[in-house]
């Protein structure tokens, strides 16, 4: 056998996949767009196709591999491979055997673990996090996730821990998308800042964030809207994401103040987007909630990029 293993983002939008070998460099790599009709038999096709096209690229087929990792949303269950409530999935509020049949698919042996946790062992491996005992991955995107690393383990507690993005940084707050209030994903989410951005508008709030969007061909703010708006100066653009800054830094520094970790690496498609930007204004809001504040954690943005997350879930295949 190979020492070559497959790794599988599922993203809501895109299917990465990668081959990589047992140092973790990347042989070969396929993307797919993630099906938005169907159900989860349909996606675990695409990821199967993915996964094959990668392969091929690295010269190798699947049941030559190791193994294959996969980091999914919704609640993946390691031990059993099935995944349940992978609500931005078509069709997936219930529960799908993804692990059985995509090893079945496949031909090897396929493990599935959460696609946040296993993006922050990708970093505690070969990223930004190499070499350290402990560490906090904060993932901002559409939601703001997290992934915690202890003694150089992950810690997964009773397999729901690091959700930082329902910490509450405000009680009887603002609406969080997961229907309590006052979260940190309430400020800081992509979507809970679209929400919020609409509402404004609607108030009689000018902002040029919806025409960037439209002219980007685009149905909602995604990173690059929010990128594009910023750098045309436009003020509610800027105070929404000066916002989720101050409510993400709330949230890390009680997390911090909970776990005395190392380093924090914020990473997620709006953390690796405007993580060195603002990452002293970051830094400064997490100082001021500190409650031992002469030796913060490192502040790092996640290194290994796109391919970061499908990376990652390659190493849930044991050597
Ligand atoms: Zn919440």
């Amino acid at each position: 056998m190979s020492d070559l293993r497959g790794g599988i983002d599922l993203g809501g939008t895109k299917i990465q996949t990668v081959i990589v070998d047992g140092e973790g460099d990347v042989h070969g790599e396929a993307r797919a767009p993630t099906p938005t009709e169907g159900g989860p038999a349909d996606v675990a096709r695409a990821m199967e196709d993915a996964l094959r096209e990668a392969a091929a690229v690295a010269g190798a087929k699947p049941d030559d591999l190791r193994g294959v990792g996969v980091g999914s949303p919704g609640d993946a269950d390691g031990k059993t491979g099935v995944v349940s409530g992978a609500r931005n999935l078509p069709g997936w509020e219930g529960s799908f055997p993804l692990g059985e049949t995509l090893a079945e698919a496949l031909s090897c042996e396929v493990r599935i673990g959460n696609d946040v946790q296993v993006a922050v062992e990708g970093e505690h491996a070969l990223g930004a996090g190499r070499g350290l005992d402990s560490l906090l991955g904060v993932w901002w995107g559409t939601g703001v996730g997290g992934g915690i690393v202890l003694d150089g383990k992950p810690w997964l507690g009773r397999g729901a821990a690091a959700e930082i993005g329902h910490m509450v940084v405000k009680r009887n707050g603002a609406r969080c998308p997961c229907g309590r209030r006052g979260c940190m994903e309430a400020y800081a989410g992509r979507a809970a800042m679209e929400a919020k951005a609409r509402r404004d508008l609607a108030k009689g709030v000018e902002t040029d964030l919806f025409h960037v969007m439209k002219k980007r061909g685009k149905d909602r703010l995604t990173s690059s809207v929010w990128e594009h708006a910023l750098r045309e100066g436009d003020a509610l653009t800027e105070s929404l994401l000066r916002r989720a800054i101050r409510y993400l830094g709330t949230g890390i520094a009680s997390a911090v103040n909970l776990l005395d970790v190392e380093a924090v690496v914020i990473g997620g498609g709006l953390g690796v987007r405007f993580g060195d930007r603002f990452m002293d204004d970051l830094a400064a809001e997490m100082h001021k909630h500190l409650f031992v504040a002469d030796d913060p954690p490192k502040m790092q943005v996640a290194e290994l990029g796109d391919l970061g997350g499908a990376v990652g879930a390659s190493l849930l295949v044991v050597s």
